[in-house]
């Protein structure tokens, strides 16, 4: 039977932390961290991640200016936004919430936010520090897996890290973390031929794929620890990318959806703004 790895309390105690370094950067500095969070247009889930993540800011102490744009938004609208943003000297970070409506180029948006002010790590230089083995900012949600699997104190020093999905923002920089954590990493795809197999070597295996219930009994190793990052929106509710109930009692680890990786990527959020506020301050 697996230990359940809870994202909601692990969470729960970073932004608990953080709140208290807020609290002292507030009187260091004389000043509120601020963090921009820039919604287009009226797509249900982002509009939770949004309030989910403003809500958190409040909680910690960082002080959030939401900008709410409409849909039918032009490419020149967001981009100016980001422009005068990044400008602006108040502003620690930026949040863009992806995904942006099909009439704007998002890499074109990301691109204007200065590397010191990209909260969610996922320009080329914060992603390439990465690469480097000498993090900067780290994609929000490869950074909470790390702080998890930190958390259960899981050996992670010479472990085989299988991590399915090779998306910039999730599996690229979950792929960089393990293996400055000196683990043996394999990171499979769509194009993958024998995922099953590699899967069953893994003693660590994180799932960052986006479709339901994925990852079966026969993919996962005996005590494996199976991290899903997985969000699925189905007529049965939220599920992950692992067969939770399937995979349960042969793993030593697992995640749950929701309740496990969703909440720290929020908390990370947090934890980045903060650092980027101290490294405008040179004080980190
Ligand atoms: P993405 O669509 O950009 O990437 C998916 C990856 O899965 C691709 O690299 C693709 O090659 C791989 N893939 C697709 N089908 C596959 C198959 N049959 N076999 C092996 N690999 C396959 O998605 P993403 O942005 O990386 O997100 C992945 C999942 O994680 C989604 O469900 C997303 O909602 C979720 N997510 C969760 C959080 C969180 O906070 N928990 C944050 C970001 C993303």
């Amino acid at each position: 039977m697996a230990k359940i790895i809870d994202g909601k309390i692990i969470s729960a105690e970073i932004k608990e932390q953080l709140k208290k370094k807020v609290s002292a950067f507030t009187d260091k500095f004389n000043r509120k961290i601020s963090l921009a969070v820039i919604l287009v247009g009226e797509n249900p889930a982002s509009q939770v991640y949004v309030k989910n993540k403003i809500k958190a800011a409040e909680f910690v102490g960082i002080e959030s200016l939401a900008f709410y744009l409409p849909e039918d938004s032009t490419q020149e609208q967001v981009n100016d936004l980001v422009l005068s943003l990044a400008k602006d000297e108040k502003v620690d970070g930026i949040l863009v919430q992806l995904p942006l409506p099909k009439q704007i180029n998002e890499d074109q948006v990301l691109n204007l936010i200065p590397a010191e002010k990209d909260v969610d790590g996922f320009l080329a230089e914060n992603l390439g520090n990465l690469a480097m083995g000498n993090p900067s900012t780290v994609a929000c949600t490869p950074f909470g897996v790390i702080q998890m699997l930190k958390h259960e104190n899981i050996e992670l020093c010479g472990k085989n890290a299988v991590v399915i999905g090779r998306s910039n923002i999730v599996g690229k920089p979950m792929a960089m973390l393990l293996l400055n954590e000196n683990c043996t990493v394999t990171v499979c795809h769509s194009k993958t031929s024998n995922l099953k197999e590699i899967c069953c070597n893994a003693d660590i295996l994180v799932a960052a794929i986006g479709k339901p219930l994925f990852v079966k009994e026969d993919m996962v190793k005996d005590g494996a620890v199976v991290i899903d990052v997985g969000i699925n929106r189905t007529e049965n509710g939220l599920v992950g990318d692992v067969d939770y109930k399937a995979v349960f009692d042969k793993v030593s680890y697992i995640t749950p959806v929701p309740g496990g990786v969703g909440p720290m990527t929020i908390a990370m959020l947090m934890e980045n703004t903060y650092n980027c506020a101290l490294r405008r301050q040179n004080a980190l």
